[in-house]
């Protein structure tokens, strides 16, 4: 597993799992991930009792000197738990202990749910996409909004009516078809700003075309 991997599910986990669990069960997940990551299949075998040493805490044990352990009960709770909420899948046991899959957060429908809702935004971005620039471009038939010019897929542009630096985003209503040139005028101005110096240059462009 490289490194860009690790980190994305380090992300998801700590962004949209760890909200879904109790701190033992977050901390139970993230021995079994740990471990998990050294097979190549992402089990564990482990008996309850050796969780619970690694799991410490006190419960039931205050004051005692020894290794602290989370009573078998208290690890059969939270593993059930890790299971209801689809972290991890129950195989086998043997004598060597209970088969766990470990189940990655992008993979955990919790999680997955969450991630759903994501490209919803991307969604909202029609500047970067091509895709979706295009989509524009017709929505607009080809036509520069502020000199009514026909465009080509050269020189076709779409301008932010609000421009970026006051807050305009990538959305398909703040964004227009535009011409090369006019969109060089308009440019970082808000239409108001820039609506006397457009109109200037098409009456200019207009004039050449005429001679
Ligand atoms: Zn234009």
């Amino acid at each position: 597993m490289n490194a860009e991997k690790i980190q994305k599910i380090i992300e998801q986990f700590v962004d949209l799992l760890m909200p879904e669990l109790t701190p033992y069960e977050t901390s139970l997940y993230i021995f079994f991930l740990r471990n998990s990551f050294l097979s190549d299949d992402m089990t564990i075998r482990i008996g309850k009792r050796t969780i619970g040493f690694r799991l410490g805490g006190a419960k039931g044990r205050g004051g005692s000197s020894k290794a602290t352990s989370t009573s078998f009960a208290h690890v059969t709770e939270i593993i059930n738990g890790l299971g209801e909420k689809g972290c991890i899948k129950i195989g086998d046991t043997n004598r060597d202990g209970t088969l766990y899959h470990i189940i990655l957060p992008s993979d955990i429908p919790l999680v997955a749910e969450k991630l759903a809702i994501v490209p919803k935004t991307e969604d909202e971005d029609y500047f970067t996409k091509p895709e979706k620039r295009k989509e524009l471009f017709e929505r607009d038939k080809w036509v520069c909004h502020y000199c009514g010019e026909k465009v080509t897929e050269e020189n076709a542009t779409l301008d932010h009516l609000t421009p970026q630096h006051k807050g305009g985003k990538h959305t398909k209503d703040n964004l227009k078809t535009s011409c090369l040139v006019c969109n060089g005028i308009k440019s970082g101005k808000t239409y108001g700003e820039a609506a006397p110096f457009l109109l200037k240059s098409v009456q200019e462009r207009k004039a050449r075309s005429h001679k």
